[in-house]
């Protein structure tokens, strides 16, 4: 292709600047755009957050192990590089909850937390008979007048009460966030449950209306999917699927500067300067936001500072764990005093992960 080609630098090999570069260069493929590009990552391996470990026939993920297959995207991009016959869904069964030194069971048709199930919820010992009364209110308060954004946890807490919050909300909650539900914003992170309020009034009327009633054979479907060889997969597919010199590992960007002849310079942390007609980031938020902030009004987020996760997985011959309880894992809420936030009994949610015999637990921390 010819020097006078559009130059596109992305910025980050997470799956998110690889995915950019797969659909640009498809695009590029097909309506003959001349266009060159090529994708900078920090460090020298691809994937970012992905990073799966296959070691002993087991699959073990050190990041995110699934995605949801409502968001299309993730298996979309799947199906556009041929692993549609590597995707896998989850097995459902039983989740548990750690409360007062015991696993209890999360009752049945709790959607996020809220009950929309009468007698599971009220036979439930999560949580206490005022406890149970307070959540029922739900069904008569009147919905919020206020159009204003506020906290996840306030928003529950003033409609189901705090024993529902802290024993059953919070810890599913966060657990998608890992982040603390008083600090979350709703409008950003669950703005469907201020729509429920607002349509139904009743958040336990709006989730029974929503439920999802999809079953495999009396037993409800899974809604993850992830790749039997683990999610890494569409990372490696993405890279071979490319050409070669796309990739530059170990180039970290760390000046952006604006030509006023137009297009930009990105300086790297080796120095080298890479002039480019236009550079798409997909870097965390902190990465971008300085190397953005001279050009450009990228909104500063001092108060929402990112929380550590780690990942602790656990394999063990199966003799050696009780696994008396059928489920896939529980969950602990943050009054419990325990180190763990989750456990996933990954051989039962991802059974392709464990070989026969073994178990494999997946612990996270913070
Ligand atoms: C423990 C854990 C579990 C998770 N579980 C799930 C899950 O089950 N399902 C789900 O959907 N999501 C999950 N997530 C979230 C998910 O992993 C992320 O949303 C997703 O991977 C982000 O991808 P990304 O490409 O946007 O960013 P990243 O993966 O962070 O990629 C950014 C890339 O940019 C590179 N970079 C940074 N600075 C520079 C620079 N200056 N120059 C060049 N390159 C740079 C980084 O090295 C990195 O490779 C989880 C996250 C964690 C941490």
């Amino acid at each position: 292709m010819s020097d006078k080609a559009y130059h596109i630098t992305i910025v980050g090999g997470g799956i998110t600047g690889l995915t950019a570069a797969f659909y640009l260069q498809k695009e590029m493929e097909a309506k003959g755009l001349p266009i060159r590009f090529e994708l900078l990552e920090e460090k020298d391996r691809l994937g970012g957050k992905i990073k799966t470990w296959r070691h002993e026939g087991f699959v073990i993920e050190q990041g995110p192990d699934s995605f949801l297959e409502r968001k299309t995207s993730a298996a979309q991009l799947a199906k556009d590089l041929g692993l549609e016959q590597e995707l896998v869904r989850n097995s459902t069964g039983q989740a548990y909850i750690w409360h007062h030194d015991r696993l209890m069971p999360i009752p049945e048709g709790a959607v996020m937390g809220v009950p929309t199930k009468l007698m599971p919820f009220v036979t439930s010992e999560l949580i206490s008979w005022p406890g149970k009364i307070r959540a029922a209110a739900d069904l008569f308060l009147p919905a919020s007048k206020e159009n204003g954004d506020i906290s996840v946890g306030d928003f529950f807490r003033r409609r189901l009460g705090d024993e529902v919050i802290e024993n059953l909300i919070q810890p599913l909650l966060s657990g998608v966030y890992s982040g603390d539900i008083d600090n979350l914003s709703l409008l950003a992170s669950f703005p469907q449950f201020a729509q429920m309020e607002k349509q139904h009034r009743s958040l336990i009327l709006a989730m029974k209306h929503s439920r999802p009633q999809s079953k495999v054979q009396g037993k409800p479907k899974g809604i993850f999917l992830t790749l039997k060889n683990g999610l890494e997969t569409l990372v490696e597919g993405v890279e071979s699927q490319l050409p070669a010199n796309v990739f530059r590992k170990n180039t970290g960007v760390q000046e952006l500067i604006k030509r006023e002849s137009g297009g930009y310079t990105l300086v790297t942390k080796d120095g080298e300067r890479i002039e480019t007609d236009a550079v798409l980031f997909t870097v965390p938020h902190a990465v971008a936001e300085p190397l953005l902030r001279p050009y450009t009004s990228v909104p500063s987020l001092p108060e929402a500072k990112p929380h550590m996760v780690a990942t602790i997985s656990m394999a063990f011959p199966e003799a050696a764990v009780d696994l008396r309880l059928e489920g896939t894992g529980y969950i602990v809420p943050r009054n419990s005093g325990a180190k763990i936030t989750a456990c996933t009994w990954a051989h039962r949610k991802w059974p392709h992960t464990t070989p026969a015999g073994k178990a494999l637990l997946r612990c996270f921390v913070g």
